[in-house]
């Protein structure tokens, strides 16, 4: 019995994972779930890990489900091959369907059993807030609505009481300071909603009233900008629609009406409207016959946490996660990120005056002592333009984005960019940091940003105090200008990241926070595609890594494309890492090279679009369609 699918309605639960390592392994394809009298095609996935092919006989068993036609089968299975086997079933009036394959070959056999109750989703995921040691978890039991789902479901979200403290500071930050792009705020709008309780239970008093009704109400009016006609909801405006971002952008929004705040009643109709067709499967993309399996899937991808993300043809890829707290340092790795691709160090900033030097540094080292020998990315205050600190009244602005934000902020405020510096490089003897300065776009940045460094470095010299003076340095691009002289800013820095969020925005001209333009914001535009293969080369010809950390990396609809493009790191969303873990450990990378030639020789962004979308969904049909949204669930 082999893997977390097998676990029943723990799906998506990741615990208790056992790591295969058979000749012949079995893996059940299952049906999202099931109801009385559906006719569907249930199977099994076969892999072959030996050197010597032959021909698998499988064998089903099936218990309050009737099978319908052959119960053995046999398939060819090439040395180091894959193939599906699939056998029609009608599921009868019992509560529960058990579904038993036997595989046998060249002497060796695997078996997996599956069961998966009748006319129940599995929809029950536990999200845990914070990490701990002892005592073990406190239960926030969540109901949903009762008419939210024609038939039983649950969210429950489960706070661990013993990781609190540290997480008090970091709820603070996020109440006084709702920042987030889109996707940053979806991403945590379910423990967002819990807010209330974890105050309440933090004895974080002052985090009660108008303050945590207005941090509500933005985070509320934040999420519903991500909905789209068809209810469901996508990364960013008008991106792709997956299902379980609208599963959870509705949950939380839900809350939040309980919680009092005024939420738009349309959106919230037409959420539960989404979930109700896509749970009882009016709306299905993909038919019934098993080959979703998408709850299934959500445990297969989280039984793959700590296996290296290399592709089949044993290309590797650093799989890092972007940060924006401490806090969240313990569930990247159990995400099983590698590195920490980005943290933003905003939070930081929230309260009424700049973080001093000493509570920087602490909170550098403490990241950097949690990930270990892996590499931590730490990114120079990137605020102004949407992102407002109290403490910087800056002068209001007719366009922030393309005014004194970021960098330029930085070198205007020195006094505070320094302090910065300094406890960044007082950290950096405590793990393997990477400073990496954001939203450079000329070279007169550039060098500023490197003399203040080398001024901080001066300063701790002078205090005895130490530092490591090889820490790397690196620079966003994610100003067109910076790409277009990618070539020279990569004999001058030790790596690049590409931050796509602002790069897609100045390139194309569209403000990545208005859903009126919301349609032209495109990651495939050739223009994009252009300029990242153009970046990535030019840092590759002068020997450095590059990194991408905006949200086209989480987007596993993107992931083949930029893998093609030759990119060393992605970096994203903490529940966008376990599918692109899956996702890059069943990808080629020679197939995904093609596929970037192949896209870059074209002349349209439509045609682009479709190509992806066809090449992902003949690649990994469990996972997406050649059109609408993928079909994919699980994550946090
Ligand atoms: C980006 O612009 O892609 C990025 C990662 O930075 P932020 O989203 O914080 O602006
Ligand atoms: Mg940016």
């Amino acid at each position: 019995m082999a893997v977390a699918a097998d676990k029943g309605s723990k799906f998506g639960s990741g615990e208790g994972r056992i790591t295969v390592t058979k000749p012949l392994l079995a893996r059940a394809l299952l049906p999202r779930f099931v109801s009385t009298g559906d006719r569907l095609q249930v199977g099994v996935e076969v892999q072959n890990l030996t050197d010597e092919g032959g021909q698998a006989l499988v064998t089903a068993k099936a218990s309050g489900v009737a099978l319908k036609g052959k119960r053995k089968k046999k398939v060819a299975l090439g040395a180091g091959a894959t193939a599906r086997v699939r056998f029609p079933v009608e599921v009868g009036l019992s509560r529960k369907a058990s579904f038993t394959y036997t595989v046998e070959m060249n002497g060796h056999s695997d078996g997996v059993k599956v069961t998966i109750p009748v006319g129940r989703p599995l929809t029950v995921e536990k999200l845990t807030l914070a990490q701990g040691r002892a005592e073990g978890p406190v239960e926030v039991p969540v109901d949903w609505p009762d008419d939210l789902l024609e038939q039983e479901s649950r969210l429950e979200v489960s706070v661990d009481r013993t990781g609190m403290a540290e997480l008090g500071p970091g709820l603070k930050y996020l109440i006084e300071y709702p920042y987030g792009c889109l996707e940053q705020t979806l991403s945590r709008f379910v423990p967002l909603t819990k807010v209330e309780d974890l105050a309440r239970s933090l004895k974080l008093g002052e985090l009660r009233g108008p303050k945590l009704k207005q941090f509500i109400r933005s985070g509320v009016a934040k999420v519903i900008r991500h909905q789209h006609e068809d209810g469901h909801y996508s990364l960013w405006p008008g991106g792709t629609t997956y299902p379980h971002l609208t599963v959870y952008a509705t949950y939380g929004l839900n809350e939040a009406k309980r919680a009092g705040v005024k939420v738009d009643a349309l959106a919230l109709d037409r959420g539960a409207r989404a979930i109700r067709s896509w749970a009882t499967g009016k709306d299905r993309v993909v038919d019934s016959g098993g080959q979703a399996g998408t709850m299934a899937m959500a445990a297969y991808v989280l039984a793959e946490l700590d296996q290296p993300a290399v592709t089949k043809d044993n290309h590797r890829i650093t799989l890092s996660a972007n940060l924006d707290m401490a806090e969240e340092v313990t569930v990247a790795l159990k995400y099983g990120a590698e590195a920490v691709g980005l943290f933003r160090t905003e939070f930081l900033f929230m309260g009424r005056r700049p973080p001093s030097e000493g509570f920087q540094r602490n909170c550098y080292k403490k990241i950097l002592k949690q990930v270990g020998d892996r590499p931590v990315t730490i990114r120079t205050l990137d605020c102004g333009g949407d992102k407002r600190h109290p403490f910087l009244r800056a002068e209001p602005e007719t366009n922030p984005a393309l005014g004194l934000r970021s960098i330029r902020l930085s070198l205007r405020t020195r006094p505070i960019f320094m302090t910065q510096l300094r406890a960044l490089l007082r950290a950096s003897v405590d793990g393997r940091l990477r400073i990496l300065f954001p939203m450079i776009s000329c070279r007169q940045e550039l060098r500023e940003a490197q003399e203040a460094l080398e001024e901080a470095k001066a300063q701790l010299e002078q205090r005895g105090q130490p530092y490591n003076s090889k820490v790397k340095v690196g620079m966003m691009i994610e100003v067109p200008s910076a790409a277009f002289m990618s070539d020279t800013f990569a004999q001058q820095v030790d790596f690049f990241s590409i931050g796509t969020n602002d790069l897609i925005q100045y390139t194309l001209a569209v403000d990545r926070q208005n859903e009126q333009v919301a349609y032209l914001y495109n990651p495939l535009h050739l223009s994009i595609l252009r300029l990242l293969s153009q970046v990535i080369g030019n840092a590759h010809r002068e020997g450095i890594p590059v990194a991408m950390c905006g949200e086209m990396a989480g987007d596993p609809l993107y992931l083949n494309v930029v893998m093609g493009l030759g990119l060393d790191e992605i970096s994203m969303n903490l529940s966008a890492l376990p599918y692109a873990r899956h996702l890059v450990r069943a990808s080629k990378q020679k197939e995904a090279q093609k596929l970037a030639r192949e896209v870059l020789a074209m002349d349209d962004s439509e045609s682009i679009g479709k190509k992806v979308r066809g090449y992902m969904a003949e690649k990994f049909p469990d996972f997406f369609t050649p059109e609408g949204p993928a079909e994919i669930l699980g994550g946090l």
